[in-house]
């Protein structure tokens, strides 16, 4: 498994994500995706958007506002409940959560070895004296204070004026957005039980620890669905969901085995939930939660209900009678999706005596799908056919032209980025004195560096069936060299 050290400065030296604010010194735990960052996060919700909505004859979408109305936060339970245990160390004035304070890496002075400082993996006892942690886990020297619970939800105003009637907040989730519009899409829409409701969007949260790169952030975007049905069927539709989304990241190309079930214990589970299963990756810093699969019954449908004096109720034209349904939601971070993508992606190899970087994303994760790639940057027949056929590409694809180093380095470049394929023009492509041109490109695969070489006029559709996956088949009929 890759360390996350090294991902965050490829990120940040190949254009995918830089830290907020750098030249001010950074904000802590936000960040800017850079233009790679943003073309993969984007591909990241497309591939969501497509296979959660546009796919599926029971899904639609919507897009609500960040901004809601206050009593939104009262009736979900969110003002309430929506906090984590925090505690302070006396000396070093460092918070933590108190429910992760053990996942993290403790400093120990201990006594059994004259009062040596160790760094001990999180939860573990001290291998001298057998200590296990009591004190601040970061300066190792501090008492911690008894928890207290905080709120996580950013508080603002509504406009010029300072005073608590007009008090709001940042949404802590995007779910609340869909259930609020609860009738508003059952009516304008003319839906049926079973059907859902996708949506995905930023949401806002006071973390007390944020960290791991964009693992957990105060800012961060979700991709939501809340799926409604009807009572005494939620239990069997909980699961189709999770088998759903289990096997929605391994199409993507996470490796199976980095993937993980775990179910929430009775003590864990959210005030609304009947039961929450996480999705869990192994991500650098060891497993933790990439999705959220939680029951939550009528709870929400039942408390805006209450807190707004409207219905949120739908008719059963079989019985003849009015239910509230209730809900399966399967909550994705895009953020921490596509941060698993990246870690999943990231191979080292030696390729002739030489280290080779590559991400290999699925071509439709890519941020780049296609480098055109001239072989002579002087001979102006090649540079222009180049730049002729990037242009082309570029109408389907996302495609681009480089001429600034030798072939090897842009391949390695390309393949530092993850772009699945590159395309060559030679002399032989454009032609010189001595020969005709053959009007044939080079194709190079980035995980085999195999390469083909196709006719021009049939690039687009040989193009079409590689991002389908079909190397083999098209290596097999044209097959040539390896890089
Ligand atoms: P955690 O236990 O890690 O704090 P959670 O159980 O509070 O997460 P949910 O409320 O279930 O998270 O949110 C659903 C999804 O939203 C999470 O699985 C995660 O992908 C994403 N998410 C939640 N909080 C953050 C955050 N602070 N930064 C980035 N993504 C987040």
């Amino acid at each position: 498994m890759v360390e996350m050290d090294k991902i965050v400065s490829l990120c940040k030296r190949r254009g995918f994500i830089f830290q907020s604010s750098e030249i001010y010194g950074g904000t802590g735990s936000c960040w800017d995706y850079g233009p790679l960052g943003v073309e993969l996060k984007n591909n990241v919700k497309r591939a969501w958007w497509r296979d959660s909505v546009q796919s599926r004859a029971d899904m639609v979408g919507l897009d609500s506002s960040i901004l809601m109305h206050p009593r939104v936060w009262k009736a979900s339970g969110h003002l309430d409940h929506f906090t984590d245990p925090m505690v302070d160390c006396r000396a070093c004035k460092k918070r933590f959560r108190a429910d992760k304070i053990d996942d993290d890496i403790w400093i120990h002075f201990c006594e059994a070895t004259k009062g040596n400082k160790f760094n001990i993996p999180g939860g573990e006892a001290c291998k001298h004296c057998g200590a296990k942690r009591t004190l601040c886990p970061v300066c190792g020297k501090g008492d911690l204070t008894e928890p207290r619970q905080f709120n996580l939800m950013f508080k603002t105003f509504m406009g010029p004026v300072e005073e608590d009637a007009a008090v709001a907040y940042l949404r802590p989730e995007t779910a609340q957005g869909i259930f609020v519009n609860f009738d508003n899409v059952l009516q304008s829409m003319r839906l049926k039980l079973p059907f859902g409701i996708a949506q995905i969007g930023k949401s806002f949260r006071n973390e007390i620890t944020p960290g791991n790169f964009t693992f957990r952030t105060r800012e961060f975007e979700q991709m939501e669905i809340e799926f409604f049905v009807m009572p005494g069927t939620d239990e069997e539709w909980h699961q189709r969901w999770l088998d759903e989304r289990f096997a929605w990241y391994p199409k993507y190309g996470i490796r199976r085995e980095n993937l993980r079930l775990r179910e929430h214990e009775k003590d864990e589970l959210a005030h609304y939930a009947k039961r929450t299963a996480d999705i869990e990756y192994l991500f650098p810093m060891g497993w933790s939660e990439l999705e959220g699969v939680a029951n939550r019954t009528d709870f929400d449908l039942k408390q805006h209900a209450e807190f707004s004096g409207k219905a949120l109720e739908y008719f059963d034209e079989e019985t003849k009678q009015k239910i509230v349904p209730y809900v399966i939601e399967p909550s994705a971070g895009a953020d921490r999706g596509t941060l698993a993508f990246l870690v999943d992606a990231h191979r080292e190899e030696e390729v002739k005596g030489e280290k080779r970087v590559v991400l290999n994303f699925h071509p439709e994760l890519a941020p780049i799908k296609i480098a055109v790639l001239p072989l002579l940057k002087k001979n102006s027949r090649i540079v222009e056919t180049a730049h002729k056929l990037c242009a082309d590409l570029r109408k389907r694809w996302h495609a681009v032209y480089d001429d600034t180093a030798s072939i090897g380095r842009l391949y390695r470049r390309q393949d530092e980025v993850g772009t699945p394929f590159c395309v060559t023009v030679d002399v032989q492509t454009v032609g010189d004195d001595k020969a005709a041109a053959d009007d044939k490109v080079t194709i190079r695969d980035r995980d085999s560096m195999q390469q083909v070489r196709v006719d021009l006029t049939s690039l687009p559709r040989v193009m079409e069936r590689l991002m389908a996956g079909e190397w083999p088949q098209v290596h097999a009929e044209h097959g040539v060299t390896r890089e």
